[in-house]
């Protein structure tokens, strides 16, 4: 190896690790990233699955950031557009966005600005997400269900539980009523899990201070007063043309063009560590194992994968290995007819719903959400003007009973709740796609209440960095795990630890 070329091995090629890779070359220090990929493709939890001309992430992701390096990064390799976009032109809706000439329907690399609309549903009927408070949500609670979530709004704020759970922490901020109404069952769908078990501390880490109160200033005053939103309250966001996969693509070809690299189709096996150092890594790519060695080893991978190739004591190990995920299934459609509709004065396409996701909090219902692809870029659903893309979204642990249906069989099962939905028909499906992601979701209960003690040891090897949403066990948004990659990256570039 060149004495002046140090390398830095990344594990993971998802937005974390990207970002880690980027900063380092874009530092000029001499530092050469090779990031270690099991997929044979980058951007992690945040790719785009694209089949044909069609495109699904796993889960839409919105890009928004109140960063303003990340939003540089991102709107470097794809500026944002300047002209409506096809569905804006079919729509014939009136949309101002940036002064320039920069033209989705004619240019590739383009970042779209997306209206951000999503509704829940509850006890068949539509609510506005965030929460408004209008006519229509009122009228849709009903008046006695109105008195009684305001009656225990107004209790949680005198009667404060103490806040172990996540249970405490959401009957704190919106009373037990409205608890019962929108969380309950919901949180229990994504987690698998009651929110009692939950820890609050994923609470205050994505719900932080939203509160009902916050929820109404933002309904009633949004236009108003310029205060910081809420990620969870956000009412436009960014979109690559081609989905979140172009971006990473544009990153990863600037990372390989200017010294780094990325070997794909490669899982990692272990570290050969030395006087508390790592002096190299082991990874198995097509079925060999490879060793490489390196100055810096930085981890976006899940910490109880990653611990299978440390020495730990055996109380760490354990303890890590049991450190719980949550997986996700996509049941996606292609149609030839979508059915919601579009209720208010808001132009859409054929006059369907202007809604990107919307939350099922019908008890009965196993999917979480439904998303409607051709709201997030028009330019991966085929023809906009006559085609669907929708996908119905699921949350599962892998071995269990649901993970375990054949694709088939979930389909089937997607079929038959968008049919009790009123989304589409039998008869308007002209494609299925499934797609199943284990670890979507680190989760925060059980060895998690152990996760300083095994970040403790882990951080305590002195050439060894934890990044990201998996790599750290916390539950981060894509500008957060790009921040953490970046903040190692700054720490490298100045000697390390
Ligand atoms: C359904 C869903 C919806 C989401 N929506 C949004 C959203 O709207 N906005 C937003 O900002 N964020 C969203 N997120 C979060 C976003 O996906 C993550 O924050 C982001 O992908 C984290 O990036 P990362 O680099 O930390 O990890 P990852 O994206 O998990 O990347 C880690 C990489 O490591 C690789 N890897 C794993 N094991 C190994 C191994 N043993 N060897 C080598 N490589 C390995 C993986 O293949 C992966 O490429 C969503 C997530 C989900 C699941």
């Amino acid at each position: 190896m060149d004495k002046d070329i140090k390398n830095v091995i990344i594990l993971g090629a998802g937005p974390s690790g990207l970002a880690l890779a980027y900063e380092l070359i874009k530092s000029n220090k001499g530092f050469k990233p090779i990031i270690i990929e099991k997929l044979c493709v980058v951007g992690g939890l945040s790719r785009t699955v694209y089949f044909d001309n069609l495109g699904l992430d796993i889960g839409g992701h919105r890009l928004y950031t109140q960063d303003k390096y990340i939003q540089s990064i991102w709107n470097n390799f794809l500026p944002v557009q300047n002209l409506p976009s096809i569905d804006d032109e079919i729509a014939k809706r009136e949309v101002k966005y940036p002064k320039g000439d920069l033209d989705p329907n004619l240019v590739d690399d383009v970042m779209l600005l997306r209206n951000r609309f999503s509704s829940i549903v509850y006890n068949s009927k539509f609510f506005d997400y965030p929460l408004k408070i209008n006519f229509k949500s009122l009228s849709n609670l009903g008046f006695k269900t109105t008195v009684l979530a305001g009656f225990s709004y107004i209790k949680s704020m005198f009667s404060k539980r103490e806040e172990k759970s996540l249970e405490d922490f959401l009957i704190n901020r919106f009373g037990q009523v409205l608890y019962n109404i929108f969380f309950k069952d919901y949180t229990k769908k994504v987690w698998g899990v009651d929110a009692s078990i939950l820890s609050s501390e994923w609470g205050h880490q994505r719900i932080r201070k939203l509160s009902l109160f916050k929820t109404v200033l933002n309904a009633l005053f949004s236009k108003i007063l310029f205060f910081k939103k809420d990620h969870s309250l956000i009412d436009n966001f960014s979109y690559p043309k081609f989905g979140c996969s172009q971006l990473w693509n544009k990153m990863a070809e600037y990372i390989t063009n200017n010294g780094g690299e990325i070997v794909l189709n490669s899982e990692f096996c272990e570290f050969n560590v030395n006087n508390n150092k790592i002096i190299s890594l082991k990874y198995k790519k097509d079925n060999k194992i490879q060793e490489i060695s390196a100055s810096f080893f930085v981890s976006s991978i899940p910490i109880k994968d990653l611990i299978k190739g440390v020495d730990a004591p055996y109380d760490i190990k354990q303890k890590a290995l049991n450190l719980p995920y949550r997986d996700y299934i996509l049941a996606g459609f292609y149609l030839d007819d979508f059915k919601l509709e579009e209720k208010t004065n808001y132009k859409t396409v054929n006059n369907k719903t202007k809604d990107c996701w919307i939350y099922l909090q019908e008890p009965d219902a196993i999917a979480a959400r439904i998303q409607f692809m051709n709201n997030w870029s028009p330019y991966l659903v085929g023809d906009c003007s006559k085609n669907y893309l929708v996908s119905l979204e699921y949350y599962a642990n892998k071995g269990d009973d649901f993970w375990n249906l054949t694709d088939e069989k979930i389909i089937e099962i997607a079929k038959k709740e968008a049919q009790k939905y009123n989304l589409f028909d039998e008869k308007n499906v002209l494609k299925t796609f499934l797609i199943r992601e284990e670890n979507a979701y680190p989760s925060y209960f059980g060895t998690y209440e152990n996760i300083e003690d095994i970040r403790g040891f882990l951080n305590s090897i002195d050439n060894l960095y934890l990044i990201g949403r998996n790599g750290q066990h916390k539950y981060n948004n894509m500008d957060e795990a790009m921040i953490s990659g970046i903040n190692v990256a700054r720490e490298i570039i100045n000697n390390g630890k």
